[in-house]
Formats: C-alpha cells, structure tokens, sequence
C-alpha cells in the first residue's frame, strides 16, 4: 500500500537489531487517516469472506483494528496479556513471546467472546517472526472459530513469520512488506 510505504520512509526509524520504530504515526501517535485508508484496504482484500469478528492483541494492534472494525461493521476483540496467576477457566490461553521485548506472555481472550460460529480476521501492526500471530491462531483454533485471513500493517519480509504463516495455508495480507532495513535503509517488496 503505498501511502503507508510512503510514511515508513518519511517517518519510520531503523534502530538496532532489526526494530523499525513507527510510534509517531501508528504504535503510540496514531494517524487516524493513515487507519482509515488502511481500513478500507483490508476491506477491499477481505470482501469475499465472511468475516464477522476481528481479533487483535494488546497495545498497539488495538488501534488499528478498530479503525478496520469500521469497514467490516464487526466487533474487535483484544487478546490480553495476563499474569499466570489469574487465568481462570472461562478464558482460552496460550503463551506469546515478544520480539521487542524478549520476554515471554500468558495471552488470554474470555469464551464469552469468540466461539465455533465465529468467522475470524486477525489483525497486528507488525509481523516479524511470527509468535504473535501463532499465538493468536492457537487461541482462534482453541474456540473451533474459522481463521478467514490476517491483516498485517507492516511485514518485516527479512523475518521469518510471513513464510510460517503462509505455509499454513492462512491468508495474509500485509499492507507493506520490508525486504531490508541494512544501514537503516528501508526497501520494500514489489
Ligand atoms: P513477532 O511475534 O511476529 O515476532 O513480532 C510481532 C510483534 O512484535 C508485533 O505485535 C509488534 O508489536 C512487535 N514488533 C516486531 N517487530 C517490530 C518492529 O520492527 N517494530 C515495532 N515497533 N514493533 C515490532
């Protein structure tokens, strides 16, 4: 999508170990019409399916599914990263490791609100190498719920996560793909 690519290049920053920081349009300032324009993109790729929910995970997915939850008219659920120690039964759990913050998370969503009859579109802001995304796959798999396909902002294509979930025979539709950010360069995929 180019004007997302466009705003990597204006106001995206590589710093260390392959993190493209982003925070002053999409994970801590967000542009709502970047959102808006992104929305409609996934709309416009997902409208053969017959999605009827939109899961996400806390923080920064949270923002963008609910501009894109707009377009589809669906409601946004938010994985939430717990403690062990509060996780009852009511909920499907599994554990995500995070790419920023090299530690690992109990991630929770209530059966209140995803189910058998549910037709899933997961989104993020970013696909690196894939824990997120495989975490929120267990938790849609744990509720008999369908997968109709994953939007992704930003697709760090050097990382290994697109291929994983690619070979899963999943949809995934990546508003941006990132071939390289060497010497803070950022080229995408075309
Ligand atoms: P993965 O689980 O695919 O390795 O990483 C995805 C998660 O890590 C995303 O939800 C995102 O929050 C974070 N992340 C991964 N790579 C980057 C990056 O380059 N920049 C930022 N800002 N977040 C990233």
């Amino acid at each position: 999508m180019q004007l997302l690519e466009e705003r990597i290049l204006m106001d995206g920053n590589v710093i260390g170990e392959g993190v493209l920081k982003v925070d002053s349009f999409l994970n801590h300032q967000m542009d709502m019409t970047l959102f808006q324009e992104m929305g409609k993109e996934w709309k416009r790729l997902f409208t053969d399916r017959p999605i009827n929910k939109i899961l996400t995970i806390e923080a920064s997915g949270i923002g963008i599914a609910c501009v894109a939850a707009q377009y589809f008219d669906v409601p946004v659920v938010f994985a939430k990263k717990a403690q062990s120690i509060n996780i009852e039964g009511d909920v499907y759990s599994t554990k995500i490791e995070s790419f920023t913050h090299k530690r690992t998370y109990d991630v929770i969503v209530s059966k209140k609100f995803i189910g058998p009859e549910d037709h899933v579109l997961i989104i993020d802001d970013f696909l690196a190498n894939g824990c997120a995304l495989e975490g929120l796959i267990e938790i849609v798999e744990q509720s008999g719920a369908t997968i109709e396909g994953i939007g992704i902002a930003i697709e760090k294509g050097f990382q290994r996560g697109g291929k994983i979930i690619r070979d899963k025979g999943i949809r995934l539709e990546s508003l941006a793909i990132i071939d390289s950010m060497e010497n803070g360069k950022v080229t995408f995929r075309k």
